[in-house]
Order: structure tokens, then C-alpha cells, then sequence
């Protein structure tokens, strides 16, 4: 699998409970969305409310789901999580709804991929914190409604423009998570040594924090391999040059680019001669599925400058063919 994928699987899951910022507090960068969030829980506390449903966005690996479990303990209560996809029949969101307490977090992962049924029974939950719900077949069908607690929704998504327009118009709170700056990732990888009981050299920590493709989660899988490096190859300290040695080992180069960015960018510039080129058929090129381009690949590779999106399609910049020692067609 892709080392520097920055989805998770359940064993990193429990390896990384450890590690995971619990507090507003401990949770590094995102400055605006920290500061606006302090507000609003605080408020909300004071007045004995529910936190307003909030929507978070952002390619994966960011901190979502650190900040849903973050604003349910700040808010003094509990968090009950699920997904999008998870969610097939009405009764199973009814039956999260009902099990929910006054001023719980409920997070729905991946909220654009529920189905339409679903957000149906989520309005107006949301809204007037009612379930509205039909039992029975045929004639002797009846609908019935429930009041529930008044409750936080957590909804969170890769990209808000997934979302229907009468989802998004019911969160209270939008928030847009970016990119972490490289200081960012450097605090995030000495704080998670830190916790892992390893000795860590400034220049170490920046090191992986540089590679790191602006995501915590793939900085905190870096570390993991690097300690394991450290161990063997070095002297079980984190250092630039341990760093260097595992990142090299693991095929992650000077601006965190793996295989599959590699593979991306060179398919552009090989078979589509730069670009532009319609994703559907970069996906068809590099077999990948187009969500996996849109929400993981291209992000990170259009905000570091590699790679346009423009309305003809996708192009490599300049930067790309520099970045392969590659000399750039004469009309860059
Ligand atoms: P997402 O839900 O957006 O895919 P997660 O919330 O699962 O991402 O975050 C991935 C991991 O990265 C977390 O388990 C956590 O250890 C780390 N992480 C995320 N955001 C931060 C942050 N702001 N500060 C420190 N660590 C973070």
C-alpha cells in the first residue's frame, strides 16, 4: 500500500490513539479554525447549549476526526461516530438518533456519500431536532415523530462542494481545514516522539515535517518507520540524518512525493504531453479511480504549484518538468 496514503486503516488507528490530540489545546496549527471554534464551544457552555452542527472539510489526514472527538470533550459529552456509507436503512440512523443524549456529538464521516433517504430523516433532526420516520408497509403505513435531544452534528467530508446545497445550508459552523505549514508538522512530529518515548533532534523532526505532504497523519506514519530505522541503523535517536536515510529507503523524496504523485505528474507529462487532460481519462491512464486524483492525488500537488486545474482540464506547471530534470515544452 501506499506509505504515504494519507487514509488510515484500524490498526493505525489504535497505534495512533496514543498520539491523537485530545484538547483544543494540544491541537497544533489551524490557527482560524481554533480560535473560532474556542469561541463557539465556549459560548455554547456558557449558555448550557448545544454546540451548533458543524461541518468540517479537508483532504483526508488533516484532523476531522480529531476535531469532532476534540469538540465532544470540550464540550463535556459524548461522541458517537459513524459514516456516510455505513448508513443504509432509516432505521439505522434512527436508531444512533434516539440512543443520543442532551448535547452529545454525533459524526458522520464522509457525509457527502449518504444516500439520499438518509439526509431526508437528517433535516429535520437537524433542524427542529425531531425524527420523522415512516413504520409499516402499504395501507397500514404511518409516519411518526419522535423528539430528540438537542444534539451536535459533526459532519465531515473531503470536499464541501460534495455536499447538497440543503445539507450545507444546515450547518450552523462551516470549517475549512488547510495544509499544514512545515513548523506545523516539525511541533506535530516532536510532540508524537514525545509520546512514543524517542529522543528527537530538531533538525529530524523538520526533516520528516518536509516530506510530509502538509498531512499530520502521514507525518506520524513517517515517524513510525523512521523510528524503526533509528533503532536498527542508528542510535535510536531521531536524527536529519536517520530521517534521510528512511525516507530515502522508502521512496519518499524532498517534497514528500511518492510513487503514485510520481506516477501522476509523469503520466501527464509523457502521455498528454503536459496536459490539459480531463481527469477521466488521467484515471484511465494511471489506473486509479477519479476520487482517489480529486480528494488524495491532486490537492496537495496543485497547492505545492506541480499541477493546474483549469477548465480544459489538468495541466503540470513548469515546477513538475524542473522537478524530473525534464526541459519544459518551449510554450512554458
Ligand atoms: P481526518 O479525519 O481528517 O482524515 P484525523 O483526524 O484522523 O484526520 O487525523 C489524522 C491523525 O493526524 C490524527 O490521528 C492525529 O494524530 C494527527 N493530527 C491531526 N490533526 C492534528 C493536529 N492539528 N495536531 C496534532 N496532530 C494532529
Amino acid at each position: 500500500d501506499r506509505l504515504i496514503s494519507p487514509k488510515t486503516d484500524s490498526h493505525e488507528e489504535r497505534a495512533d490513539s496514543a498520539i491523537r490530540p485530545k484538547r483544543l489545546s494540544d491541537y497544533i496549527g489551524q490557527r482560524q479554525v481554533r480560535d473560532q471554534l474556542d469561541i463557539f464551544i465556549t459560548a455554547a457552555r456558557q449558555r448550557g447549549d448545544a454546540l451548533d452542527h458543524t461541518l468540517v472539510f479537508g483532504p483526508p489526514g488533516l484532523g476531522k476526526t480529531t476535531l469532532a472527538n476534540i469538540i465532544a470533550t470540550e464540550m463535556g459529552s459524548e461522541l458517537t461516530a459513524t459514516s456516510g456509507p455505513v448508513l443504509e436503512k432509516a432505521g439505522d440512523l434512527a436508531a444512533l438518533l434516539t440512543s443520543l443524549s442532551e448535547g452529545d456529538v454525533l459524526f458522520i464521516d464522509e457525509i457527502h456519500r449518504m444516500s439520499a433517504n438518509i439526509e431526508e430523516i437528517l433535516y429535520p433532526a437537524m433542524e427542529d431536532f425531531q425524527l420523522d420516520i415512516m413504520i409499516g408497509e402499504g395501507p397500514a403505513a404511518r409516519s411518526i415523530k419522535i423528539d430528540l435531544p438537542r444534539f451536535t452534528l459533526v459532519g465531515a467530508t473531503t470536499r464541501a462542494g460534495l455536499l447538497t446545497s440543503p445539507l450545507r445550508d444546515r450547518f450552523g459552523i462551516v470549517q475549512r481545514l488547510e495544509f499544514y505549514q512545515i513548523d506545523e508538522l516539525s511541533q506535530i512530529v516532536t510532540r508524537s516522539a514525545r509520546l512514543l518515548g524517542l529522543e528527537s533532534e530538531p533538525e529530524g523532526a523538520l526533516e520528516i515535517a518536509r516530506r510530509s505532504r502538509g498531512t499530520p497523519r502521514i507525518a506520524n506514519r513517517l515517524l513510525r518507520r523512521v523510528r524503526d530505522v533509528a533503532e536498527v541503523k542508528g542510535d535510536g535517536r531521531l536524527t536529519a540524518e536517520i530521517a534521510d536515510i528512511a525516507l530515502n529507503m522508502l521512496h519518499v523524496d524532498r517534497h514528500g512525493l511518492d510513487h503514485m504523485d510520481r506516477r501522476l505528474l509523469l503520466a501527464m507529462i509523457d502521455k498528454f504531453d503536459g496536459g490539459p487532460v480531463g481527469v477521466e481519462s488521467l484515471a484511465a491512464a494511471i489506473s486509479e479511480e477519479r476520487d482517489t486524483i480529486e480528494d488524495v492525488l491532486e490537492p496537495y500537488l496543485i497547492q505545492q504549484g506541480f499541477m493546474l486545474r483549469t477548465a480544459r482540464g489538468r495541466m503540470v506547471t513548469r515546477l513538475a518538468y524542473t522537478h524530473f530534470e525534464l526541459p519544459p515544452p518551449s510554450r512554458m
